[in-house]
């Protein structure tokens, strides 16, 4: 890479400089797509067999460098090292899907309903894909875009945030070990998104734009990539509900709730970002969930802390906002996790917010933070315990990424089918999974990543009408 200069990556947890890294220009990013386009022809050629041989090879190279990796990734993300090792081997498994899909054939075949012809359906890389990754999950959001792109047979582009790129650095290194040839996975680290990302927008060799990251920069993409009708797959925002209806196992909602909330001190797409929780189980709920988050312990990842800090300071200073505004209408904490004095850190204590009232701001912004605000719902929202105007408060949402369910098996797969998200977590707090696809409704984004729907994002359709 020419790169105009480098610019410094930051670990969230200390403020100390890890590297400074290739701050990578619109040049850099062309010279990636000739570099892309040239590698195209080749890979999409390679037989199915040996791209998932390579595929596959790069999830034992994950995998065996995982504790490495994972330090990586704790260091310039902030996560803990649990948080760090559970992704970076989440991140390989993709790699070992995506080898497995790689040699699915894809195709159909069938006659005419007029009878003299048929109809062959077959489908084909679909070109140079860009691919754009958030900070928040350096490893996971890269290997969910690689590797369903190269299995389909795509080589690609990829920009990561600038916040965290050494972990897809080391990602495309143990790429080229495993065997991925010159020009089919190219990085461009940079410091200037706009000018790298449109420069592929515009560049008529690329085919594809997979996004994942807030739904602001989305909408501002989709808009450019609307120029060359490119093909697009965003993965965006989210404001995760987390339901717990009567007759729900307290403890199991509660293990959950940590899960769902606390992963990467929640900045995560899928966080349970607002809390209904029924009055009937209220009390248990929050005196449970409220002793689990005190004993939550905070500091750097390195000295084995539960919960890192948050990415920057303005992230810190945002959601701090946040719960100031949620204590200003009405709210209480009703339990706060305990952050070291001597911390130099964007970190910000993991926080239980009860009496949240149901029309506060708090519930309507994506908090990405460590803070559980919960609204007590009853029988007096509607009818079957409140389930009408629980509804109505859980769909009114622009975002439908991720919603957690907790209750009796019934009763929350009837509330599943009424949620207006992408994903359900039924009695789990958990819901990525790389054979499961993984997207959102309404304006939590275009399509799905993982599982078979993964690889059709990167494949164009082709049919043969054959007079027979
Ligand atoms: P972001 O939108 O600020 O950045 C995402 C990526 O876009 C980064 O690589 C960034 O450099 C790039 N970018 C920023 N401005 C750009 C521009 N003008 N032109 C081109 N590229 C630009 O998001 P973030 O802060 O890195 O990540 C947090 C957001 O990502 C949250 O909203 C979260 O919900 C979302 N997210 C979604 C998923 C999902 O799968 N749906 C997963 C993880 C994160």
């Amino acid at each position: 890479m020419s790169g105009a200069g480098t610019f410094p990556v930051e670990d969230p947890a200390t403020l100390e400089v890890l590297a400074h890294v290739s701050d990578g220009t619109a040049a850099d990013a062309t010279a990636a797509v000739d570099a892309a386009a040239a590698a195209f022809d080749a890979w999409r050629r390679t037989p199915p067999r040996e791209r998932a041989e390579v595929l596959r090879h790069a999830f034992e190279l994950l995998v065996r460098d995982a504790d490495r990796l994972a330090a990586l990734v704790s260091a310039e993300n902030g996560k803990s090292l649990a948080d760090a090792r559970g992704e970076v081997l989440y991140s390989a498994e993709f790699f070992r899907w995506y080898a497995e899909e790689a040699v699915r054939p894809h195709g159909d075949f069938g006659s005419s309903p007029a009878g003299g012809t048929r109809t062959v359906v077959t489908h084909r890389p679909v070109g140079v894909a860009a691919l754009v990754t958030p900070w928040n999950f350096p490893a996971a959001m890269a290997a969910r875009k690689i590797a369903p792109a190269l299995a389909a047979g795509c080589t690609a582009v990829l920009k990561p945030a600038a916040q965290t790129p050494l972990t897809a650095v080391a990602v495309v290194r143990l790429l080229a070990e495993a065997g991925v040839p010159d020009g089919v996975v190219n990085l461009v680290p940079t410091t200037d998104p706009g000018a790298v990302v449109s420069t592929w927008l515009t560049d008529e060799r690329v085919r594809k734009l997979s996004f994942t990251g807030s739904t602001g920069v989305g909408r501002l993409l989709l808009r450019q990539a609307a120029d060359r009708v490119l093909t697009t797959s965003m993965e965006l925002g989210g404001n995760a509900p987390f339901v717990v209806l009567p007759g729900a196992d307290v403890e199991a909602a509660v293990a959950g709730a940590m899960t769902a909330k606390f992963r990467g001190g929640g900045q995560a797409c899928t966080a349970a970002n607002r809390f209904y929780v029924h009055a009937s189980l209220a009390q248990e709920f929050t005196a449970r969930f409220g002793a689990a988050v005190e004993a939550l312990t905070v500091g750097p990842a390195s000295t084995g802390a539960q919960v890192g800090p948050l990415i920057s300071e303005r992230e810190r200073a945002g959601v701090e906002a946040l719960v100031d505004g949620a204590l200003a209408q009405g709210a209480r904490v009703a339990a706060r996790a305990a952050v070291p004095g001597h911390l130099t850190g964007h970190f910000l204590a993991p926080v239980l917010l009860v009496d949240v009232p149901a029309d506060a701001d708090v519930l309507d912004e994506e908090l990405f933070g460590p803070v559980a605000p919960v609204v007590v719902f009853d029988d007096s929202w509607g009818a079957t315990t409140g389930w009408d105007g629980l509804l109505e408060r859980v769909n009114g949402s622009e975002m439908g990424l991720a919603a957690y369910v907790f209750g009796p098996l019934g009763e929350a797969l009837r509330f599943s089918e009424e949620v207006e998200a992408g994903m359900v977590g039924v009695n789990r707090g958990l819901v990525s999974d790389p054979a499961a696809p993984f997207g959102g409704m309404k304006q939590s984004g275009i399509g799905r990543e993982g599982a078979r729907a993964g690889v059709e994002e990167y494949l164009e359709t082709q049919y043969l009408s054959v007079a027979w």
